[in-house]
């Protein structure tokens, strides 16, 4: 007997996760609410680099990562930081993230996310069609660029898993470095350019386009909190917030750094924490050149060319959701942005810090509940969330429509930990 189509969805949370997913489950022709107290793509999905990065197959624990964990809780200029008063929360999170690192679990992971992402960009695509936001994902590649050799000889690993999954990229000497990019320093030398990737000049621009298209096809708009859920046996039949019940056939989590509260009242004790990330957006003036998403290895960071600035992007710090941000080390980082792009302004229009949903084995979770009828959940997608919503609202949408899904969901199972 198959079971019946869920007609009411509730989906939780609206970031970009949680819009592509509504979006998808929309053109199924579900009626789709989608419940969040703030306003659509302004929490993590708002302050990001932009990429949607195809080849993005290299877990954030791999081999060796253990060895930087004194320095990570002792340098505040490290690009990896630790806060000493988060440690004990932190510690069963960070054991587990150690050991997806080893690596026969790393290379597993690369393969995993490989099957996602070689489909990200045309899941987004489908979406920002029917949004009519095409002109907003722009095809000028994922480049990163190394002062020299041994800098670049520092990739081995991660080119390695890139070979491995197939990824396409192009190693770029001085010249050809030049050409795509004039306004970065000549100090750079070496590139490696991956030109399958997209980038959206402004993730909230995207954000705000599905919200549109998803309302304006009738989709509804609840500005509350979720807090709990309603079952009849093991079927949802309800979300709850501050001001009532709402009922409904289906409930999708998409919460992001918040989702570990929900799928413990799901039933499920999930190990997300979060990885808190920087910007700092600069005016462009008439400042220089940068025409895609440029990560400068070595202190780690990222410019990229928004529509509303030069955005610096960097930072992963282990502190939780509750700390207040703190900004030093963004800072720190804005001369040797000004060195890497002569000519950058050092006018700050803005300063922001998110909360990457981050789960120790750097997968997303994707799928439906094992205990519950009518339970999906889509949220963890740590550094990839931007790159990785499209797919994943898909995968849901197949799921609730019973057919087999565009990507196989076992590895991204709520109940893998
Ligand atoms: C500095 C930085 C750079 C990044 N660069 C990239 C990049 O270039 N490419 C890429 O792919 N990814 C990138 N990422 C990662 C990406 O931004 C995230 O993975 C993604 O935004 C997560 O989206 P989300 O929808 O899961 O979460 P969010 O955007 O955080 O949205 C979650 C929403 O859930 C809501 N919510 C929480 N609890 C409840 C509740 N109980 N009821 C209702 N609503 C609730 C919140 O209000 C929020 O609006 C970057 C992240 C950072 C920090």
């Amino acid at each position: 007997m198959t079971e019946p189509q869920p007609r009411r969805i509730a989906v939780v949370g609206a970031g970009i996760v949680g819009l592509a997913t509504a979006l998808s489950l929309q053109a199924e022709g579900h009626e789709v609410t989608l419940c969040d107290p703030r306003e659509p793509g302004t929490a993590t999905s708002f302050g990001n680099a932009g990429a949607i990065v195809t080849g993005g197959v290299v877990p954030t624990a791999t081999p060796g990562l253990w060895r930087n964990v004194p320095k990570m809780l002792l340098d505040p200029m490290s690009p990896l930081k630790i806060r000493w008063s988060y440690l004990p929360r932190l510690a069963p999170w960070l054991v587990r993230f150690l050991d997806a690192g080893r690596a026969s679990n790393a290379e597993r992971i690369s393969g995993e996310l490989a099957t996602l992402t070689g489909h990200c960009l045309d899941a987004h695509h489908r979406l920002a069609r029917m949004a009519g936001a095409m002109d907003i994902i722009k095809p000028v590649g994922w480049l990163k660029v190394y002062r020299n050799r041994a800098a670049f000889d520092g990739t081995a690993y991660d080119r390695g898993l890139m070979d491995r999954a197939g990824v396409k990229y192009e190693v770029l000497d001085a010249d050809e470095l030049r050409q795509l990019e004039p306004g970065l320093s000549r100090d750079f030398t070496i590139g490696l350019f991956q030109p399958g990737s997209s980038f959206v000049s402004t993730p909230y621009t995207l954000s705000q386009a599905y919200f549109r298209a998803l309302t304006e096809r009738g989709g509804r708009q609840l500005r509350e909190e979720v807090t709990s859920f309603t079952f009849e046996g093991d079927r949802v039949t309800g979300v709850v917030t501050a001001q009532g019940r709402h009922a409904v056939d289906g409930v999708v989590v998409a919460t992001g750094a918040w989702s570990r509260g929900l799928a413990r009242q799901l039933g499920h004790r999930v190990p997300l924490d979060t990885e808190r990330g920087y910007h700092l957006n600069l005016a462009w003036g008439d400042g220089p050149v940068l025409n895609r998403p440029t990560v400068i290895g070595g202190p780690q960071f990222v410019l990229c060319p928004m529509a509303d600035g030069v955005r610096l992007t960097a930072g992963v710090e282990l502190a939780g959701l509750e700390a207040a941000p703190d900004f030093r080390r963004i800072k720190a980082l804005l001369p040797l942005a000004q060195q890497a792009l002569p000519g950058l302004s050092g006018e700050i229009t803005r300063e922001w810090m998110g909360h990457r949903p981050s789960t120790p084995d750097s997968k997303p979770v994707i799928g439906a509940s094992p205990r519950h009828r009518g339970v999906w959940f889509a949220f963890g997608h740590g550094h990839m969330g931007l790159s990785l919503s499209a797919i994943s609202g898909q995968i849901i949408a197949d799921l609730v429509a019973g057919r087999a899904p565009t990507v196989a969901p076992e590895p991204f199972a709520i109940d893998r930990f």
